[in-house]
């Protein structure tokens, strides 16, 4: 297998600007007698290349975060796909806030200033989030279907499982493409950023039951969503491993705050997960709360440490 080439038969691998680094992610496009493109996040540049250059028939998401969806709009009269749980995101903008926690964190009614906000291309961006990026509104705007887990795509040559990957988002799907030993990792990512469950619906073991799934699949080529892009089954493996040992060592500097009670809004202040510099901005402030508090329930749920009122204190 020749690495330095970005096509593996009819699909090949775009990358995102700024290295696929978020905002931004990379893409998957396939060439077959239908022209689908997977994550329209890799960015204005080689999006409207490709554009320029062909015709995009379908359009499938993997999920409904920002970064994997900022692009739908450019592919205007293509079909949009994603995943059946997450479809009412692009039904309902006010979905999209209860699943990333924005009425867990700010409330409802901060969800449709939000909604608000995107809807004004004018809108003063976010300091370190796409928070108030108009794309949001721009490529929720419509669906034309959703997708099963498990379901398989015929493009022609090339066929296409959406394998079920819930944990950092709860419909979150990696699709897989068994005659080409290929499968796309979307955000399990192996970057230092993740892993990342910062949303109502992510789900720590849910995470890591995920990854050690999309690692077991008969498949040589992973190609992640964000910086590293291809990497071989044997990298990917490694990576994981570190990638995954950081839920433990977030778990150890929670547990090392822990020798006195203290509240989850403490914790949160502390900045633990991101740091206190990024948590002006609203946005990251939830990621690290609803880690820092999905952390804590885990933590609990294992005996590690005990809740008394509103305080966490460890166990021992
Ligand atoms: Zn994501």
């Amino acid at each position: 297998m020749n690495f330095s080439h970005t096509s593996f038969g009819p699909i090949t691998v775009v990358p995102g600007e700024s290295g696929s680094t978020f905002p931004y992610c990379t893409s998957i496009f396939i060439n077959d007698d239908a022209r689908v493109l997977i994550d329209p996040g890799a960015g204005p540049g080689p999006l409207e290349k490709l554009k320029a250059e062909t015709h995009v028939d379908i359009v499938v998401n993997t999920h409904y975060h920002f970064d994997h969806i900022a692009y739908n709009y450019l592919f205007d009269d293509a079909k949009i796909f994603i995943n059946e749980r997450e479809g009412g995101c692009f039904r309902k903008r006010q979905v999209i806030g209860s699943l990333l926690g924005l009425s867990e964190v700010y409330g409802d009614e901060w969800v449709d200033g939000w909604v608000e906000r995107i809807s004004n291309p004018d809108t003063k961006p976010s300091p370190y989030s796409p928070q108030n990026n108009h794309k949001w509104w721009l490529s929720s705007a419509r669906i034309d279907g959703t997708y099963a887990w498990g379901e398989t795509f015929n493009f022609g040559r090339v066929t296409m499982q959406m394998i079920g990957t819930p944990g950092h988002s709860h419909g979150f799907s990696c699709p897989y493409f068994p005659d080409y030993g290929l499968v796309y990792t979307a955000d399990m990512d192996l970057t230092d950023f993740g892993p990342w469950y910062g949303g109502s619906d992510g789900d720590i073991d849910a995470f890591i039951e995920s990854a050690r799934k999309i690692a077991g699949l008969d498949a040589e080529i992973f190609v992640t969503g964000h910086e590293k892009g291809i990497v071989k089954k044997g990298e990917f493996t490694e990576g994981l491993a570190t990638f995954l040992e950081k839920i433990g060592k977030r778990d150890e500097k929670i547990l090392a705050r822990l020798t006195e009670g203290r509240t989850l809004d403490e914790l949160s202040d502390m900045g633990l997960i991101y740091k206190k510099k990024f948590l002006v901005d609203d946005w990251i402030y939830m990621w690290n709360k609803i880690m820092m508090k999905k952390h804590l329930q885990r933590l609990v749920k294992h005996g590690a440490v005990l809740k008394k009122g509103e305080r966490y204190i460890a166990a021992r």
